[in-house]
């Protein structure tokens, strides 16, 4: 399969965003991120508010604003590893509209896993490496590893947001999972492993 269109689905924390930059290198296809592009644009004014607004508290971004993210970034792209998107039931049928799948994946992690992981995780402010402050120790505290850049705490990874994040997920998110699982076309992942078994599970889900 040259040029994949891959969707990996999961709760905030199950591990996308690492996963989807391996695949997106390792496939040479485009890694399309709703949440990187809406934290680059955080305080763009819209006619529905600025991302900022939701993202802080934990909701999510209205539709309209995130669909045009996506049509046009997948528009450009031959294949791609989507990531974090579709987040409800009308994004999915929207995304049904502009692009056929070759793979849909969900990483699954147990909800006391995911609580642990985003309120420990750091993020290096200038390329977006993810730390943890137990799991996975930068070698110099508070400087990233890849680029020597600050890491920092993501507004929303606090626990109180974080809960939150759950619970947009539990009620808008779960059934789009289900969605896919009940055309046949999920494939689930455990995502309670190490990186690097996660993405050798992923692969072979998606070169069979
Ligand atoms: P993420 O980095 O994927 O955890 O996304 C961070 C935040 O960005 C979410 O909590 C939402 O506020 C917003 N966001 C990201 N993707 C979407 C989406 N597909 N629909 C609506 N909001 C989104």
């Amino acid at each position: 399969m040259n040029q994949p269109k891959i969707l990996l689905l999961g709760p905030p924390g199950a591990g996308k965003g690492t996963q989807s930059k391996k695949l997106a290198d390792h496939f040479d296809v485009d890694h399309v991120t709703t949440g990187d592009a809406l934290r680059a644009n955080k305080d763009m004014e819209t006619e529905h508010g600025t991302p900022r607004e939701y993202m802080d508290a934990g909701e999510l971004v209205p539709d309209p604003v995130v669909n045009e993210i996506v049509e046009a970034a997948l528009t450009e792209a031959d294949g791609f590893v989507l990531d974090g998107y579709p987040r409800n039931l009308s994004q999915a049928e929207y995304l049904d509209g502009i692009t056929d799948l070759d793979a849909v994946i969900t990483l699954e992690v147990s909800r006391g896993e995911l609580v642990e992981r985003l309120t420990g995780r750091r993020v290096c402010e200038e390329c977006g490496a993810n730390f943890h402050v137990e799991f996975d120790q930068p070698e110099t505290p508070g400087v990233c590893d890849e680029c020597g850049g600050a890491l920092i705490q993501r507004d929303d990874d606090n626990e109180e947001t974080v809960r939150e994040r759950l619970r947009v997920f539990d009620e808008n998110t779960q059934p789009v999972i289900d969605f896919y699982d009940e055309q046949g076309e999920l494939v689930r992942v455990d995502g309670e492993r190490t990186p690097d078994e996660v993405f050798e599970a992923l692969q072979a889900a998606i070169e069979p």
